[in-house]
């Protein structure tokens, strides 16, 4: 197996200011914890790329990617920070950073789909999947998976994907982008009730979105992944899966209050790989978007990048 591991320097650049927990320390956890675990040498490391306008332009509005933009270089220079939403707000360094973290997943697709790697995770931020078409939201700028999931559709010609969210939080973005898309299907659960408030009411009928109360473990999480999420992608064979991996469902996550722990992430990443090896010749681009408790997150990606690198 090769898998590569997809970053950028840029992307610690992006700080949307002292005690925000979507940190870049976030990044810097992780590549700790691949050391650590001693299962970074075996990964092949790879360098974002930039995206394209042209590449966010199948997904984002031009006045969307125009907005990030222009708010983000006006203050080249400073160290100012302009908010967006009130969870959510560029530096001078977030344009750049965004694209390079559609970047990652953009070339990830592209190197799975040619062959050249058999998986990929992008340890990326800004995250993504609550950025809607129009708008950037909940810490997100760009959604790098939607437009990963497009790219392969719309530029390899691939006609049936899935995108796989097991972030605590609805990907509320992820869905309104490909509510109206039979060629894309979404599979996630979120605690609820919770931010953002969404996902009861499915958007679309290429959604299996399923609300979970807080307190809700790995028993409760396996069991419906069983009986619903892998139902519903044997059912649609995707020729690719793209992964929505934040790990803020994890037990010492204190954004959210679900129990998660690193055991549940390496079963799901199995579940993941054996529907991806059925359906998809084993391709998986894995998109970083929760996850804050530092520790629990480092832990809970080597958990995950293990067995996308058939090491356990
Ligand atoms: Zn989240």
């Amino acid at each position: 197996m090769t898998t590569a591991f997809y970053t950028h320097p840029d992307c610690k650049l992006h700080d949307m200011g002292p005690g925000h927990p979507e940190s870049p320390a976030r990044l810097q956890a992780i590549e700790d914890q691949l050391i650590a675990s001693r299962i970074d040498q075996l990964l092949d490391h790879r360098t974002a790329p930039l995206a394209l306008e042209d590449d966010l332009a199948r997904v984002h509005s031009t006045a969307m990617i125009a907005r990030v933009r222009e708010h983000s270089l006006a203050l080249a220079g400073t160290a100012g920070i302009y908010p967006l939403d009130p969870d959510t707000s560029v530096n001078a360094h977030s344009w750049q950073a965004a694209l390079r973290a559609a970047g990652a997943a953009l070339a990830a697709t592209d190197a799975v789909i040619a062959g050249d790697i058999d998986n990929a995770f992008c340890a990326v931020r800004p995250p993504g999947h609550h950025a809607t078409a129009h708008t950037p939201m909940g810490f997100c700028l760009f959604n790098n998976v939607a437009l990963a999931a497009r790219h392969a559709l719309e530029v390899h010609g691939l006609e049936r994907v899935a995108i796989v969210d097991f972030d605590v939080h609805h990907g509320n973005g992820t869905e309104q982008i490909f509510a109206h898309d039979p060629r894309v299907l979404m599979v996630s659960f979120f605690q609820h009730p919770f931010y953002p408030f969404s996902g009861t009411e499915p958007e679309g009928s290429h959604a299996l979105n399923i609300p979970v109360s807080a307190y809700s473990d790995g028993s409760v999480v396996r069991q419906l992944v069983t009986e619903q999420w892998l139902p519903a992608l044997e059912a649609h064979r995707p020729q690719m899966i793209f992964v929505s991996a934040g790990f803020d469902a994890h037990r010492e996550d204190d954004m959210a209050q679900m129990g998660l722990v690193e055991a549940d992430y390496t079963w799901l990443t199995r579940q993941i790989m054996q529907v991806a090896a059925q359906h998809a010749q084993g391709r998986i681009v894995s998109c970083l978007e929760g996850g804050y408790n530092l520790s629990a997150l480092g832990r809970s990606v080597v958990a995950h990048m293990k067995v996308l690198a058939d090491l356990e």
